[in-house]
Parts: structure tokens; sequence; C-alpha cells
């Protein structure tokens, strides 16, 4: 029986019913820029960066499902002018500065924006005030660079059982917020081996003591660009 196939930027890609654009797209060997999408966790679509355009419609490639015959567009000067967009708005959301920051090399938000060719942050930065949190002895939370990807809530949620962290407010008054009577991370069960604390894309949740173990120049993203070291880390 053929199965059922669509087009992504002319390429056919051929998928199982149920399957996101995104699932079958990085089974295919075709990556979709994301932020917000691990394949870990059911979907969040909240980071807009996987916007491709089906049958001509703008939709967030991480929730919509794959159907016989879409044409797809990914890879266009469009698609990527607004994903850089999109990114530059990240940076001036947070206080992104990115030669002090330990995640610098490891960071998917960083990653992201040399894929994207983003050479500066375009807008005015925002300079947010928010909070850092160091009580816990083993996990530092910087929410000067959260950008609210809700990787953390759902892990904290559906792996840790735990459910340490929330997202509140709106805009550029979002928080981060845990799940405590005093707030603080150290008045919650968290530990530094939860998933919660290993799977920020960003350097907004660190393991302390293990800062710059690997050094700058040998990280992640310093050998492979986020296209090639996602579709290594997520295709089946
Ligand atoms: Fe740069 Fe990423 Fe750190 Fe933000 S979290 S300052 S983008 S390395
Ligand atoms: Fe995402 Fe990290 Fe912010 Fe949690 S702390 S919402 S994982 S960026």
């Amino acid at each position: 029986m053929t199965r059922p196939t669509f087009q992504i930027d002319g390429k056919p890609v051929t998928f199982t019913e149920g399957q996101t654009i995104m699932e079958a797209a990085t089974a295919a060997g075709v990556y979709i820029p994301h932020l917000c999408h691990n394949p870990e966790f059911e979907p969040h679509g909240s980071c807009k960066l996987c916007t491709v355009k089906v049958n001509g419609r703008n939709c967030s490639a991480c929730t919509f499902p794959a159907a016989d015959g879409q044409e797809v567009l990914n890879d266009t000067a469009e698609l990527n002018e607004l994903r850089r967009t999109i990114t530059q708005m990240l940076f001036v959301e947070g206080n992104h500065l990115c030669p002090s920051c330990e995640k610098s090399g490891n960071c998917q938000l960083q990653a992201a924006a040399y894929f994207l060719g983003m050479t500066d942050a375009h807008f005015p930065f925002f300079y947010p005030r928010r909070e850092l949190d160091a009580s816990h002895p083993d996990i530092l939370l910087d929410r000067d660079r959260c950008i609210f990807c809700a990787l953390c809530v759902r892990a904290s949620r559906d792996v840790d059982g735990k459910n340490v962290f929330a997202i509140g407010g709106r805009g550029i008054d979002s928080r981060l917020i845990v799940n405590s009577p005093s707030g603080r991370l150290a008045d919650t069960p968290i530990a530094a081996t939860d998933k919660a604390t290993r799977v920020c894309p960003v350097g907004a949740i660190l393991i302390k003591r293990h800062g710059f173990e690997v050094p700058i120049g040998e990280r992640v993203y310093d050998r492979h660009t986020i296209a090639e070291e996602s579709l290594e880390r997520e295709e089946p």
C-alpha cells in the first residue's frame, strides 16, 4: 500500500498517520528550526520558530498534523526572515549576553541565531528585571535567560512528577514561577538529577559547580550546526 506523502520544499516526505509535520520532516532528515519543541514531550507550539507554510497558510510544524498531498514550504527566504525576527525578539525580551553566559556554545537559542544568520538584535533591549534564584545548593535559576519554552514545566510535571515550575504573566511580564510557598527553588523537591534541570535549551537552569567543564570552542554548537545536531538527536 502506498504510504501517505506530502511535499516539503518540493521533496516528498512519507509519513505515518498521526505524525505532525515536524515529526515526519525530522524522520525524513529535514530540519525545521524550533526551540520549544522536544520530541520527548507533548508539543507546545509557543515559540513559533517552526512556522511553515502549509498550502499557503502559516502553521506551527510541531503541532500541525501531516496530511496526504500537503504542499509545505520550510526553507524559504520569507520564513527564515520571520524566524530571524522571532529570534531577535527572544534576545531583546530577555537579558542575553552570550560572552558571559556559561551556556554559550551549548545554547539552542544562540545556535538558532547563528543558523538563521542573525548578526544583531535589531530591536532595542527591554532589559526586564527578573529575579535570579541561587537558593538551591545544586541548581541555579537565572530567569534573565528564560525564553518561556515550558520544557522545564513539562519535564517536571510529566517526567519528574514534581510540578516545580509554571509560567505566569503575559508578554514582557511573563515569569517562570517556582511552585513553593516561598517561591524559591530551595523549598521545592527538585534535584540536580531531575529531567527538568537537564532540558532547558538556554542558560536559564544551570547545575552549580559544573560551569565551563567543557571549554568554549569544544561545545556542541561549536562543532555542529543546530540543524546537524538536532537531526542527529531527534531522528528516530
Ligand atoms: Fe546567549 Fe544562550 Fe546564554 Fe542567552 S542563554 S546569553 S542566547 S548563550
Ligand atoms: Fe524553558 Fe529554560 Fe525557561 Fe524552563 S527555564 S521555560 S526550560 S527556557
